[in-house]
C-alpha cells in the first residue's frame, strides 16, 4: 500500500535546502556529502551529522539556538515527528479549537514532539520520561529557549511499567496525549534492529559500532515491544478515562494494531481511530481512542 506522504503543512515535503541549512548552523558544512546525482545531502547513518542537521532543521524552522543531543540518544528525523504533531492537529481542531494541553509520554534527550508541538501550534506540554540522561538533555533544551521554558514542563517517571500513573498530578485534565514507544521487546531485538538498520543503509563491515547508531538500549525496547507499552497505555487509560480527551500513540508494526483494537474494544473506548502515517518505505499510522463521544455543539469531522 502506497505511504500517505508528508502531511500538507509538514514544513519539509522535498529536498533538504542545504545552503539555507549551512547558514543557520555553519558547523553542518563539515558534513556535507554529494549523493550520486551530485547533490548536496548528508550521511543518514552517521548520528554527528544527523545531530547537526537537526540543528539547523530547528535553528532555521523556530530560531532555536540552543537544542543538543548528548551522544549515544536517540537522533529524531524531524520532518517524520512533526507529521505527527499536524495530523493530531487536526484529529482535535473540531472539538477543541485553540492551543491544546499535550502530555508528551517518553519525550526523549531530544524533546522533539514537545518542540514542535509548542513551535508550531502554541500547546502547552507536559513531557515525561524514565531515563535520568534523556530528562537532563530535555530540561537543557527547554531552560534555553524562554517560549520552551514557559509553555513546556519536564516530568520524571519512575516506574517504567507506568505510563500516567505517579506522573500526572490528581486531578490532571489534557486534552491529549501522544508518544512514540519503545519499540523492540528486548535488549538483544533492538541490537539486531540497529544492525538491519546498518545494513539496510549500505553500512555493513563498517567498524562503526552498532550500539552507537543512535539511541540508548533502554530507550529501544520494554518488556513486550511496541505493543506492550501501547497495551499498558490502553489498561492505565481505561482506569483514567478523563485524563485525556484523546489518547494516542504511535504504532510501527501493522500487526500490533488488532490486539490493541480489541484491547480498546473490551476497555469500552467511545471512539478509535487509525491515522496512517509515513513516506516512502517508512509506513507507520496513530493509534488514537477516546473514552468521550462528541459534544453536540463540535460535529464529527
Ligand atoms: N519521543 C522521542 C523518544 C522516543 S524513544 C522521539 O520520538 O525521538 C522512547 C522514550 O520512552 C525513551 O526516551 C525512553 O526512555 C522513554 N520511556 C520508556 N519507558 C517509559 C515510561 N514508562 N514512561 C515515560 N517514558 C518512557
Amino acid at each position: 500500500m502506497a505511504s500517505p506522504g508528508r502531511h500538507p503543512r509538514n514544513r519539509h515535503r522535498g529536498h533538504y535546502d542545504f545552503p539555507r541549512l549551512v547558514a543557520a548552523c555553519p558547523a553542518l558544512a563539515q558534513h556535507l556529502r554529494r549523493n550520486p546525482a551530485g547533490e548536496p545531502t548528508v550521511d543518514f547513518a552517521d548520528p554527528a551529522a544527523v545531530r547537526l542537521l537537526n540543528r539547523a532543521i530547528l535553528a532555521d524552522w523556530y530560531g532555536l539556538a540552543a537544542w543538543d543531543l548528548p551522544a549515544g540518544y536517540l537522533c529524531p528525523p524531524i520532518p517524520g515527528r512533526a507529521d505527527y504533531i499536524h495530523h493530531l492537529a487536526d484529529l482535535l481542531a473540531a472539538e477543541r479549537p485553540g492551543p491544546l494541553r499535550a502530555l508528551d509520554i517518553g519525550t526523549g534527550a531530544s524533546l522533539i514532539y514537545a518542540i514542535l508541538a509548542r513551535k508550531e501550534y502554541r500547546w502547552s506540554v507536559v513531557a515525561t520520561d524514565v531515563d535520568a540522561g534523556a530528562l537532563a538533555a530535555a530540561e537543557a533544551i527547554r531552560a534555553g529557549d524562554p517560549d520552551l521554558a514557559a509553555g513546556i514542563e519536564v516530568r520524571r517517571q519512575r516506574d517504567p511499567e507506568r505510563i500516567f500513573e505517579g506522573v500526572v498530578h490528581p486531578g490532571e485534565r489534557f486534552d491529549l496525549c501522544l508518544c512514540n514507544p519503545p519499540f523492540h521487546a528486548s535488549g538483544a531485538e533492538a541490537l539486531e534492529g540497529s544492525r538491519r538498520k546498518w545494513r539496510n543503509l549500505g553500512r555493513d563491515g563498517s567498524p562503526r559500532p552498532v550500539l552507537n547508531f543512535g539511541g540508548q538500549p533502554r530507550e529501544l525496547w520494554c518488556p513486550g515491544g511496541e505493543a506492550g507499552f501501547v497495551g499498558r497505555m490502553v489498561a492505565e487509560s481505561a482506569r483514567h478515562p478523563d485524563l485525556c480527551l484523546w489518547f494516542t500513540s504511535l504504532v510501527a508494526r501493522s500487526a500490533s494494531l488488532p490486539r490493541l483494537q480489541a484491547a480498546l474494544r473490551q476497555a469500552g473506548a467511545a471512539r478509535v481511530r487509525v491515522i496512517p502515517m509515513g513516506q516512502g518505505q517508512k509506513e507507520s499510522r496513530v493509534l488514537a481512542w477516546s473514552f468521550r463521544l462528541p459534544e453536540p455543539s463540535a460535529p464529527e469531522p
